[in-house]
């Protein structure tokens, strides 16, 4: 069978650095959204070639350092069912290394495509099981919507679905270390951190002006110090009308939220040329089970 899927992104609304856990990973605490911006996968099974990756961006390693190789193998490895070739082709439309959870997304799609594919019909939390043995935002993207998620990212609750707002995603051209990003706050003393119970309660009250006000990353301070550019692009965003503005995940990507899409639009026509990748997109509900779109024609 052959089938295609949607991948979202997501974008943090909030992100905490709570403390270390006896493992030595960072425990979290992050309001996560998805948005409307994709990548789309197209997966067919029974080809009888082993694992076959294919991808539009000549960067992304096509191999088992995908996370989509990690994903089909941790499904096959979990259901127990005879791997009997998977071909995969990623037509990748979310920028690549920018807190967007764009690798973890196409994995998660994978995850909940060949449960679909193979019948296996695992439960979203076994779902999730089976995403964090390939990384710890692929159990959120498993599920998406709003979420509050905490220990690396895997304890997820629901949250209030965010109101339908623009978002305008802004990613500068220079890469962040996602480990340097957390060394530097071991380092330091955190001083300022978002209040999640008040974005909790903006979300609840569908209130767009709250969740503007709540928006606030620990790391954004790490990263916009080497990098004036992120206080540069959030400064544009605000100044074209946008309610609020943060950097997402590890960064470099910083969004902003507008509540009226023409000034989201205004803003779009005068960053995209300034900036590596900018993008308009909209708040995404949670994975539904009829998302996929099947088909038996063999992919070309
Ligand atoms: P996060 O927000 O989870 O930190 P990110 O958006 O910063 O993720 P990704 O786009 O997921 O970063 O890419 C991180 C690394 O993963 C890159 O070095 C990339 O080569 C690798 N990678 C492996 N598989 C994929 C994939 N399917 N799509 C994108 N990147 C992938």
């Amino acid at each position: 069978m052959r089938i295609s899927i949607a991948a979202h992104a997501k974008i943090n609304l909030t992100l905490d650095v709570v403390g270390k856990l006896p493992n030595g990973y960072h425990e979290l605490c992050m309001v996560m959204q998805s948005v409307s911006l994709h990548d789309m996968l197209s997966l067919e099974t029974g080809t009888d070639a082993g694992i076959v990756l294919r991808c539009n961006v000549k960067e992304i390693p096509c191999d088992e350092h995908n996370l989509v190789y990690k994903a089909i193998r941790a499904f096959y490895e979990a259901s127990g069912i005879p791997e009997s070739g998977v071909s995969v082709a990623i037509e990748k439309r979310i920028p690549v290394m920018a807190g967007l959870a764009g690798g973890s997304t196409d994995a998660a799609a994978v995850i909940r495509a060949l449960d679909f594919v193979h019948n296996t019909r695992f439960s979203e939390a076994e779902l999730q099981k089976i995403g964090l043995t390939v990384g710890a935002d692929v159990p959120f993207c498993i599920s998406g919507g709003t979420m509050l998620a905490r220990g690396v990212g895997e304890v997820l609750s629901p949250l209030s679905p965010m109101p339908d707002c623009t978002i305008l995603l802004v990613k500068p051209g220079f890469p962040v270390s996602t480990p340097y990003v957390f060394a530097a706050l071991d380092r330091m003393e955190i001083t300022h951190r978002p209040d999640t119970a008040a974005m909790a309660a903006a979300l609840s009250e569908g209130s767009l002006s709250g969740i503007a006000g709540a928006l606030y990353n620990v790391m954004e301070g790490v990263t916009a110090a080497e990098h004036p550019e992120i206080g540069e692009i959030k400064r544009q965003l605000l100044e074209y009308g946008a309610l609020g503005a943060v950097m997402s995940g590890s960064g470099p990507t910083v969004f902003g939220i507008f509540a009226d899409k023409s000034a989201a639009h205004a803003a779009y026509t005068a960053l995209l040329p300034r900036y590596q990748s900018v993008h308009l997109c909209r708040p995404s509900p949670a994975n539904g089970t009829g998302d996929f779109l099947t088909s038996t024609a063999a992919l070309r």
